[in-house]
């Protein structure tokens, strides 16, 4: 896959994650840019059939340094050992943080996106 056409598939998913959750891109574009080696580590991707099925990440908390959440994303849902999702069940920016990730791992992969459309649960949940 061109870096082009994996810029294009990832742009495509922050606008359709923004949609889903009704949420300003300009939110989703800086959790996008916060997703770097040293705040985000991938723990286990899950594939099945070919296909990119979800991941396992560790993401550093926005506010206290040093203090990591665990995430992990997939089809049927998502969680996180954070409050806002752990206590008010909400998607937390750890869990957008963890969907842009499977995104471009699966467009990196297998040259096919997260299709935002397919995430149910998504539009079901609350936002922070
Ligand atoms: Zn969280």
């Amino acid at each position: 896959m061109s870096s082009e056409a994996l810029e294009e598939g990832a742009r495509r998913f922050l606008i359709g994650l923004s949609e889903a959750l009704g949420v300003r891109l300009s939110k989703i574009l800086d959790i996008y840019f916060s997703v770097t080696p040293r705040r985000a580590r991938i723990l286990e991707i899950v594939e099945e059939g070919g296909r990119v099925v979800g991941l396992r990440m560790a993401v550093e908390s926005g506010s206290r340094r040093g203090v990591w959440h665990y995430v992990s994303v997939g089809p049927y849902g998502a969680k996180c050992t954070c409050e806002a999702n752990t206590i008010r069940g909400l998607i937390c920016s750890h869990i957008v943080a963890a969907l842009i990730t499977w995104n471009m791992v699966s467009l990196i992969k297998t040259g096919e996106p997260v299709d935002v459309k397919s995430l149910g649960w998504l539009r079901r949940a609350g936002q922070k």
